[in-house]
């Protein structure tokens, strides 16, 4: 069992067990690809940070969002076409370029 911040995404709820101030900010939460690509994550890394199914990432909040890797993140925010309505994070990670 993976040890440190294991958050439990139910819906939009967020529960957070075993939390420990040290390890949540030295572990990156990454996000992956469901589907055929399951588990894969966005970005490129191989350090041992947890990995959550982006799709049922609860992303809209900003405890949980703070402890993902940034560029899991880009990637996300990334993936909405342009003209589709986005939460407003989205917007601001796009608009850094
Ligand atoms: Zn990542």
């Amino acid at each position: 069992m993976l040890d440190g911040v294991i958050f439990i995404a139910l819906g939009h709820h967020l529960v957070a067990d075993q939390f420990n101030e040290t390890q949540r900010i030295k572990m990156s939460i990454h996000l992956t690809h469901t589907g055929f690509y399951a588990g894969r994550r966005f970005c490129e890394s191989i350090d041992d940070g947890r990995n959550v199914h982006g799709s049922y990432a609860p992303l809209n909040n900003a405890v949980f969002r703070e402890q993902c890797c940034n560029d899991c993140l880009k990637v996300w925010a990334d993936s909405y076409d342009d003209g589709e309505i986005f939460p407003s994070w989205v917007s601001a990670i796009r608009n850094e370029g």
